[in-house]
């Protein structure tokens, strides 16, 4: 029978076509991603071995990993208590000495080994008498050509999934690339090799002296063809190789992606704004005298930067960031100020109910003396000139001046439509999806976009998410603000924690305590919050604790936190929630408990509700993590103030998906590339793309 996938180009065939590879095999396959010959190809090694220096196994180190080999002289099962506990054991011997394997409840390893089978073994020995290695990593090697694939070379070794013996994927993956590895073409019409022809006829085939190749890789991974880096991935000649080729296929991601965001902006360019939204001062001027305070330099400094985009020939996109409390709501306000001056109405998201609401406030209070109209939009509820969008759209039609409306993410989806959207505002950017951001702008016709971040973002990820906007940044504090001091403190000092809380609450301020049980907890969550509300109710009274959650609804929410503005809420128990925005100057305590089970930028997020008046402020970081590395993250916080050092560290230590958040669905997956420690290559795709897109 005919089939379609018959048609496709070879590398895009299913896995099935390959000989050796069943429905069995396809489906374990699958389960690392692997669908297409293609897949296979760029399946990328988890670390490599040297099989061609080996220990004997009289050499071994204790502590020391190692490499080494022998033939099965003896195995067996020991079963201790009933069943309750065995060990399988494994003896070889090498003609210098013996060693022993061992595997802890893992019997059916004894289907794995035959006496007479000659055996591999990476391992650490934690015994010299007898030898003893446990759980090492092992192979059995046979006889024939398979040798010549497994033994005596660099060897790959591959990330597996439960059923999938690491020989067999060798195996497959060495006659997949025999078969196939000549039609990995080069992307990009060899754009890469095109540009390094000089280069690339003087490149040498990898060579023992390891000197030369890492010489050349530093200065152009991208001089090696594609095919050839696939086929260094698998089997190099030397490690030096295996990284080359590395960088090479990250290269090749990057790039792929920079041409993405540079058509995506040279598309954004090719339309003229027909939005001049530069304004002409006459509100502005007013609001900025009635403020209360001056701009920072920064402040005005990136005011400028988005005046000129504002006026432009095309729409703007521009990235705002600012550590917390660097001001940048000021900033949106008066961005919004030269649209609405120009007669353009305005847009403005936030991440949450609270945050939107918060803003709906504060924007009201600055702009309705100025005769701007606000409206609220969110989830829950709407302001009453909004109910519905056709009564929007009449009420801009019969209202001559241009409005500004605030919402949640229920701006994207309601019928929200304004006739002429001149300037939309996201909030804390990273709460949100790339996907949500055009979703919004979309709504308008080409409006310009000032999308604001607290969340320093280390370059690599400013170069490839946001690649596609300017950036602004505010890199200044406005002055007479406390220093915030943190420490990390195991549970066991929580009764002093109190205790000092007490002494801030009585001297008239109010403290942050924030409860690390996530939004998606579920009812125990909601329970375990409840609990711990009653039980700090009790260890702070008399004063007042007030509960928030994200189960509360918008009029709830709403009361604590007008409360707890006042001040007739002293202290407010929270869940991350409050993570982002949240401004009451009068706070100066932060406790976290269980601090370890944030992200670190998460964490100096938290912090940054506190010390934003004029008071010293204190954060309190409480773990028991047992664990050293989770002690050393957390310090990070007690020595640092710096957004950026801190997200750096972050980005490092848990990866982007981390870092940005499970919302950022713009987030492409790198098979090669790593966006901790590739700024380099990303700078060179960015270059070569602009040449390529141009
Ligand atoms: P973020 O950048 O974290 O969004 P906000 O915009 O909430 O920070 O500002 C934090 C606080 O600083 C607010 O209370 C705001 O009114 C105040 N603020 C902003 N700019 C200045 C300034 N130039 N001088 C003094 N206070 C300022
Ligand atoms: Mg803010």
């Amino acid at each position: 029978m005919p089939d379609a996938t018959q048609a496709l180009p070879p590398l895009r065939q299913p896995v099935t076509r390959l000989w050796g590879v069943g429905a069995e095999r396809a489906k374990q396959l699958a389960r690392l991603g692997i669908c297409s010959v293609e897949d296979l190809l760029l399946h990328r090694p988890r670390r490599y071995e040297d099989r061609r220096n080996f220990r004997s196994i009289a050499e071994l180190e204790l502590g020391a990993p190692a490499l080494t080999r022998g033939t099965v002289v003896a195995s067996g099962t020991k079963t201790y208590r009933k069943g309750a506990k065995s060990v399988f054991e494994l003896i070889l011997e090498d003609g210098t000495a013996r060693l022993h394997c061992r595997w802890w409840n893992l019997p059916f390893m004894e289907k794995y080994f035959e006496v007479g089978n000659e055996v591999v073994v990476f391992g650490k020995p934690l015994l010299l008498k007898p030898r003893t290695m446990d759980h090492p990593e092992t192979e059995v090697i046979e006889g024939g050509e398979e040798r010549f694939i497994h033994f005596n070379r660099i060897v790959p070794i591959y990330p597996l999934t439960e059923g999938l013996p690491q020989r067999w994927l060798r195996g497959l993956i060495w006659r997949t690339l025999e078969r196939f590895g000549k039609q990995i073409a080069e992307p990009w019409e060899g754009l890469l090799l095109k540009l390094n022809v000089g280069q690339a006829s003087r490149l040498s085939p990898p060579s023992e002296s390891a000197a030369p190749i890492e010489k050349q890789a530093r200065r152009l991974p991208c001089a090696i063809p594609r095919a050839e880096a696939v086929h260094w991935l698998h089997f190099p000649e030397t490690l030096d190789a295996a990284s080359l080729a590395r960088k090479r296929l990250a290269l090749d991601e990057f790039l792929e992606l920079q041409i993405q965001i540079q058509r995506r902006r040279r598309n954004f360019e090719s339309k003229s704004s027909s939005m001049p939204c530069g304004g002409d001062n006459r509100l502005i001027k007013p609001f900025l005298a009635a403020l209360g305070f001056k701009l920072t330099a920064a402040q005005t400094r990136v005011l400028r930067e988005i005046r000129s985009d504002l006026r432009g020939a095309h729409p703007m996109r521009r990235l705002l960031q600012g550590d917390v409390g660097s001001g940048k709501t000021v900033v949106a306000a008066c961005a919004a100020l030269m649209a609405l001056e120009s007669g353009f109405d305005v847009a403005l998201m936030a991440p949450t109910e609270i945050l939107a609401s918060q803003h709906f406030r504060n924007f009201t209070k600055w702009f309705e003396p100025l005769g701007i109209k606000v409206h609220l939009q969110s989830g829950s509820r709407k302001t009453s000139n909004i109910e519905s969008p056709g009564v929007t759209q009449h009420v801009s039609r019969l209202t001559p001046h241009a409005s500004l409306t605030i919402g949640t993410h229920a701006l994207v989806e309601s019928g929200f439509a304004p006739e002429k959207l001149g300037l939309v505002i996201i909030d804390e950017q990273h709460k949100f999806g790339v996907s949500q951001r055009e979703e919004l702008v979309r709504k308008g016709r080409y409006p310009h976009l000032l999308v604001m971040t607290a969340t320093p973002i280390p370059r690599t990820l400013g170069l490839t998410i946001y690649g596609d906007l300017d950036v602004s940044v505010i890199d200044e504090l406005p002055a007479g603000r406390g220093s915030i001091r943190t420490f990390v403190r195991t549970a066991e000092k929580l009764p002093q924690v109190w205790d000092f809380i007490r002494q801030r609450l009585a001297e008239g301020r109010q403290a942050f305590v924030v409860y690390p049980r996530v939004e998606d907890g579920g009812p125990t969550g909601l329970k375990a919050v409840t609990r711990e509300f009653e039980s700090l109710r009790e260890k702070l009274s008399p004063h007042q604790v007030g509960l928030l959650h994200g189960r509360l609804n918008g009029k709830e929410a709403d009361a604590v936190m007008s409360a707890f503005r006042a001040n007739t809420v002293n202290v407010l128990l929270a869940t991350s929630l409050i993570e982002v925005g949240l401004d009451v100057p009068n706070a100066t305590v932060m406790v976290v408990e269980n601090a370890e089970a944030f992200g670190l930028a998460q964490l100096h997020q938290l912090r940054g509700r506190i010390g934003r008046g004029a008071h010293e402020s204190y954060c309190i970081l409480i773990s028991d993590a047992k664990n050293p590395e989770s002690r050393e993250r957390l310090k990070v916080l007690e020595q640092s103030n710096d957004g950026f050092r801190i997200a750096e560290e972050d980005l490092r230590l848990r990866g982007p998906g981390e870092l940005l958040g499970q919302q950022q669905s713009g987030m492409p997956r790198f098979r090669f590339g790593d966006l901790a420690g590739d700024l380099d290559l990303i700078r060179t795709a960015r270059e070569l793309a602009t040449q390529w897109v141009k």
